[in-house]
């Protein structure tokens, strides 16, 4: 099991406050777990979480490339270069259809 990244493939909300979510990275609909206990889990315990909460998770977060494509993401918002950001979206475009029957 890899490690879920908050924002990006994994989200938390109040219960029932969200029908459904899409994965910021690869736009596939997410799992869901409602109704979570807070004081339990390793990924609540990091998010300080202390009620009850839903959390979706992307179905794909365990693949390689979509690993890979959370850090090109990453590195698209962190660079200040426009060009790199550019060629950083082709890479990922090119993942995403490649692993994505879009
Ligand atoms: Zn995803």
């Amino acid at each position: 099991m890899k490690l879920r990244t908050k924002g990006y493939d994994f989200f938390i909300t109040k219960p029932n406050a969200n029908e459904t979510f899409d994965c910021n990275v690869c736009s596939t609909e997410c799992d869901v777990k409602r109704n979570v206990d807070g004081f339990s889990g390793f990924i609540a315990a990091m998010a300080r979480l202390s009620e009850i909460h839903d959390e979706f998770t992307c179905p794909n977060v365990n693949q390689e490339w979509h690993e890979q494509a959370v850090r090109l993401l990453m590195e698209i918002e962190k660079t200040p270069s426009k060009r790199i950001a550019a060629l950083l979206k082709l890479d990922l475009e090119e993942l995403l259809e490649e692993h994505l029957a879009l």
